[in-house]
């Protein structure tokens, strides 16, 4: 098989000491591809790190970096932020812009002590908007795709995306969470949407019946790993020391079950996937 992840985060802080093991657990789960998103100024030089120390190493797993600033952190950038990350995708013509976006969600519904945004300043929608037009624009005058987080501001990333231009390769909105009447004017903007192994819960029956919908040729999966942990049933692998967090091999487990959830054979759900992603993250 060969499976690819549209989205993690394997240079974030709590995977380093992990990540030796988690490499050949890839390899080993038939993971060939991933995309590993930095989302602050800090986490942008592991991800090029993991980038120049990994493609030596480790040539059956292949690694597209991606840099931005994430929504959450947009609040807490320095005033270099725009240079580093345009050295960073100067740098690496293969590097991808994300993860980018809008939240609306850490505004008005996060709780004012959750641990995921402790120490972080709360850009107000209007000042995410910024940052993310500048990222875009970014992306599409490198010619690079773009890695877009939204929550709660779907309207408003829609009226964004159709005012301005977009990466000629598409865009990634990972996780969509969306309704399914916008699903057709993202995908006539060059939308692809990936779906996470968490909408495998219970609760998420609205999500698992949007990715019923999502035209197959525009279809990824990803882990957001370590977020976004699978139920158990869906999450066979967990890390050493860290079962609360995400194990990217998990993704083999979200493969079979979006394959039955589609009601397609695995093997023609890879192989739709894969081509799904070369087209938006690999160069010919
Ligand atoms: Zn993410």
């Amino acid at each position: 098989m060969t499976y690819c992840d549209a989205h993690n985060h394997l240079a974030a802080p709590a995977l380093a000491s992990h990540v030796p093991a988690i490499i050949p657990a890839l390899t080993a789960a038939g993971v060939t591809h991933i995309v590993v998103n930095g989302t602050e100024e800090s986490d942008w030089p592991t991800v090029a790190k993991l980038a120049a120390d990994h493609t030596a190493k480790h040539p059956a797993l292949h690694l597209t970096p991606s840099y931005g600033l994430h929504p959450w952190d947009t609040g807490n950038r320095s005033s270099d932020w725009l240079k580093t990350l345009r050295h960073y995708l100067e740098t690496d013509p293969l590097a991808a812009v994300g993860e980018i976006g809008l939240d609306r969600w850490m505004l008005e519904r996060a709780r004012p002590d959750d641990p995921r945004l402790a120490g972080l300043r709360r850009a107000p929608l209007d000042e995410q908007h910024d940052i993310f037009q500048t990222q875009l624009a970014l992306a599409v005058g490198l010619d690079r795709p773009a890695t877009i987080h939204c929550i709660d501001a779907f309207g408003l990333l829609l009226e964004t995306l159709q005012a301005v231009p977009l990466p000629s390769r598409g865009f990634l909105l990972h996780a969509y969470s969306g309704s399914v009447e916008l699903v057709a004017p993202f995908v006539a903007l060059g939308a692809y949407f990936s779906f996470n192994g968490a909408y495998l819960a219970p609760r998420h029956a609205r999500l698992r019946a949007l990715y019923q919908t999502i035209p197959l040729e525009r279809l990824l999966i990803e882990t957001d790993a370590p977020a976004m942990l699978a139920p158990p049933e869906y999450a066979p692998l967990a890390l050493a020391t860290a079962p609360e967090l995400n194990h990217p091999a998990n993704l083999a487990a979200t493969y079979d079950a979006l394959a039955r959830l589609r009601e397609i054979p695995l093997p023609t759900l890879t192989a739709q996937v894969a081509a799904n992603y070369s087209r938006l993250f690999l160069r010919a």
